[in-house]
């Protein structure tokens, strides 16, 4: 069933996008084995990154989201490929907190309010785009309307939530919108998108109310006569594959590999989906050979 939704107001004004990304935020669970605070935190970065790279024009496409603040969680990462399927790790996952003021999940504590949101476009060019923008709430939601106001200039409303069970730490529903303005905008538009927001419930509310993607446009935009565009099913998806780990271990460098030639097993695990690679002494003097075959006879062995 498509859960991520593109509509376009039929005055030509907006874009709304909102998607219900439980399924893919319960797999980051249950990969990650994430507390709920770390849930939420991971869940709305990949809810986020899922929204945005759903936006991409061709299939070589990705985008990355990479939150680097000074909370205890450590950096928070997600990926997306052009259809909205997402990949992504938290560095300290079982992380807890307190509840905040608000009685919500403390995901800016987690995160930290100071440090960097950093968006990495991949468009197939020879350079990928790469944005940066100061952390400024640390709820994810603020940082990334904050980055395309920043970035690109793009006047944005956006809403993520990770509804988390305090006994289980089951994903309850997740799921978040991206309403964007079109140059076309004018000042009455964005007041009647201020004022419809007004009374709105959360994303999570509205989902846990059963509540479908189109019915969460319909809610967050009741001014607005809005179509559908296209629709994607999105999942959470790594592309890890023995030949991209090739690929890391030769980047390592000569000296590393090396290292790992002497030993009898070297076992690499994929930060995104857990999947562990093995890899003998003999294929890593494979890779050593193919790397740069040149050098490999002029140097000298290492001496540790
Ligand atoms: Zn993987």
């Amino acid at each position: 069933m498509n859960n991520l939704v593109r509509f376009i107001s039929t005055d030509g004004q907006l874009t709304c996008m909102v998607t219900d990304s439980t399924a893919l935020v319960r797999e980051a669970h249950a990969i990650h084995g994430t507390s709920n605070v770390c849930s939420a935190a991971l869940g709305r970065l990949l809810t986020g990154a899922s929204l945005m790279g759903a936006s991409l024009k061709s299939a070589d496409n990705s985008l990355t989201l990479r939150l680097s603040g000074d909370g205890p969680a450590g950096s928070v990462i997600a990926v997306s490929d052009w259809q909205g399927n997402v990949r992504g790790y938290i560095s300290n996952p079982r992380v807890t907190l307190p509840k905040n003021n608000l009685g919500k999940l403390d995901v800016k504590g987690a995160v930290g309010s100071a440090g960097t949101l950093t968006v990495m476009k991949d468009l197939g060019l020879k350079e990928p785009y790469i944005g940066q923008v100061p952390i400024v709430s640390g709820e994810i939601a603020e940082d990334l309307t904050n980055y395309f106001a920043v970035s690109e200039q793009i006047p944005t409303v956006c809403a993520l939530g990770v509804l988390c069970a305090p006994d289980t730490e089951d994903i309850i529903v997740a799921g978040g919108f991206l309403i964007q303005l079109l140059p076309t905008a004018t000042e009455e538009t964005i007041d009647k998108v201020e004022e419809g927001l007004q009374n709105i419930q959360s994303v999570t509310a509205m989902l846990a109310e059963g509540m479908t993607v189109t019915d969460i446009c319909h809610a967050v935009l009741p001014a607005f006569e809005m179509e559908e565009l296209d629709a994607e099913t999105t999942a959470y998806r790594c592309n890890c594959s023995k030949e991209r780990v090739k690929t890391a271990l030769v980047s390592l460098g000569r000296k590393e590999l090396e290292d790992l030639a002497k030993e009898k097993d070297t076992e690499l695990t994929c930060h995104f989906c857990n999947k562990k690679y093995h890899f003998s002494g003999a294929e890593i003097r494979q890779l050593l050979r193919a790397a740069s075959p040149e050098k490999e006879a002029s140097r000298p062995t290492e001496n540790g």
